[in-house]
């Protein structure tokens, strides 16, 4: 039986809650909707059929210019910190929630327009999105969720045959973003701002019934800030541990869900530098790569004072409940990158000397400006015995030095089950031959953009769909990039 468009399974949540925290307003319709891709996995996990996606009436509903009868198009209100300023009224200005879906696990997903036109949100700007960045999104958010790190999701890309204004005109495109929510730290402080005490304490109720439903009991507000500050240092660990520099960590940007959202000007890192910066306008370096875990504390910080007049009704009382649940973020996160870095020297128990160990790797690392993915990754094939570990030694620039870590490292691994190949194997399992490298995205940005050529788009999709694969067919993708293929710097996606 063909799909039927009445049959499209939104079911919205959100647009159930009180009318100040979000607009109705449907996506504008665009001159020419044409379908780039459709990620067919995703949709039928969605429920939504993917021949019907594809269709003409699929595409005009990715592209705006047609709204299900089942979804509520809205705008979200949000507030943040947008670098360190706060900024009481954001919202979505290019973005329409069309509504939610259950997927096949049973959870509740956002399906949202990025690029979709103006809303009562939009502050001057024209609502739109570039063709680039919105490749950009793709390929990076669909790569980490490869990579197995929380983030949401991309359902389509579509151009629109309009042009976009920025520097230069540019084609305009709409994603297809899917995530387990919209609602970020700044959807708190939105509320928070506005003493809206009501409103906090609905919103606060919709996060713990949709992404925290063990957080019951006594005292469930400060379940809650404990639970969103442990998603949060795992997500930021997990960032850390392929090299992820997120490159805006304002906090309309931080999901409450803790799922890496909003990808503009972020960046893998190559060559291993603590202080990397890619952003163009983050001049201060506030969200360097080793900045991160204290940018996301801060973020967090920023969420418990939203919560402070519902943690206690004594003041004194709310601040010692928040400081003590910011206080669980260190621990966490150490732990959780800590045992990741182990993971990812082949070191699966735990011992006294392991932090030395991975602290001199990393300064090595950092003396020598090896590339970081391809270190951890040469690294598998070193540990089944010296003979692989030619590739290794040649990122090192003092061979001695590196050579006297090899030993005790393999005193170390000596000291510990599997060995060889097994070893081997487990280890590829978590250091990736394949990330979103830099001068790749740009290079296909510029195929689709200057010759209207997706093939290198699809190409690169395909690859980063296996991070942990040996693909020998794929070799120069793990590569890193020439001096002259070299991208120093990346910009917002507006
Ligand atoms: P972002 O930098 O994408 O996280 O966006 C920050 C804020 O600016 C959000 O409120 C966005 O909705 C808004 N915004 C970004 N780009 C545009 C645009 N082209 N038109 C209208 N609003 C935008
Ligand atoms: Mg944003």
């Amino acid at each position: 039986m063909p799909f039927r468009e009445s049959a499209l399974p939104f079911d919205n949540t959100y647009a159930r809650l009180p009318d100040r925290f979000f607009v109705r307003i449907p996506p504008r319709p665009v001159a020419e909707p044409k379908l780039v891709r459709l990620n067919r996995d995703l949709a039928q996990h969605l429920n939504l059929a993917p021949d019907w996606l594809a269709s003409a009436d699929g595409v005009a509903m990715l592209a705006g210019n047609r709204v299900p009868e089942s979804a509520e198009p809205i705008a979200t209100a949000y507030a943040g910190h947008q670098f360190g300023s706060f900024v009481p009224r954001l919202g979505d200005g290019r973005a329409v929630l069309l509504g939610e879906v259950v997927d096949r696990d049973g959870n509740r997903r956002d399906i949202q327009l990025k690029g979709s036109g103006p809303t009562p949100f939009s502050r001057g700007g024209d609502g739109r999105a570039a063709l680039g960045p919105v490749l950009r999104e793709y390929i990076v958010s669909e790569a980490m969720a490869a990579l197995g790190i929380p983030t949401t999701r991309s359902l389509a890309a579509v151009t629109t045959g309009e042009p976009v204004f920025r520097e230069t005109a540019l084609p305009g495109a709409v994603l297809t973003r899917v995530a387990s929510s919209h609602i970020r730290v700044g959807t708190f402080q939105y509320f928070a701002a506005r003493g809206d005490l009501e409103a906090l304490r609905s919103l606060a109720w919709h996060v713990i019934e949709r992404h925290y439903p063990n957080v019951a009991g006594a005292e469930p507000y400060r379940a809650l800030l404990e639970a969103v500050v442990a998603r949060q240092a795992d997500l930021v660990a997990q960032w850390l541990l392929v090299g992820f520099i997120h490159g805006v960590m304002n906090t309309d940007n931080t999901s409450i869900a803790g799922e890496t959202i909003d990808y503009g000007p972020c960046a893998f890192m190559d060559e291993y530098d603590p202080a990397t910066v890619f952003s163009s306008i983050d001049q201060l370096g506030r969200y360097a790569y080793a900045r991160q875990p204290a940018i996301a504390h801060w973020n967090l910080t920023r969420f418990a004072e939203t919560l402070l007049p519902l943690l206690a009704d004594n003041e004194d009382k709310a601040v010692e409940e928040a400081r003590e649940a910011l206080k669980t973020f260190e621990p966490r996160f150490e732990a959780r990158f800590n045992a990741g870095l182990r993971r990812k020297i082949g070191l699966f128990t735990e011992r006294d000397e392991d932090l030395d160990l991975l602290r001199d790797l990393l300064e090595a690392m950092a003396d020598s400006k090896a590339d970081f993915t391809l270190t951890f990754r040469r690294l598998c094939h070193a540990v089944i015995g010296p003979e692989g570990e030619q590739g290794f030694r040649a990122l090192f620039a003092d061979g001695s030095a590196i050579d006297t870590w090899m030993s005790r490292w393999r005193t170390r691994t000596a000291m510990e089950q599997p060995d060889g190949a097994a070893r081997r194997a487990v280890m590829q399992s978590v250091n990736p031959a394949f990330i979103p490298r830099n001068h790749r995205v740009e290079a296909v940005i510029r195929a689709a953009e200057d010759r209207g050529d997706f093939g290198p788009f699809e190409e690169l999709l395909e690859v980063l769909s296996a991070p942990y694969a040996d693909r020998p067919e794929f070799e120069a993708y793990a590569a890193p990039p020439a001096p002259e293929e070299r991208v120093l710097q990346t910009f917002c996606g507006t």
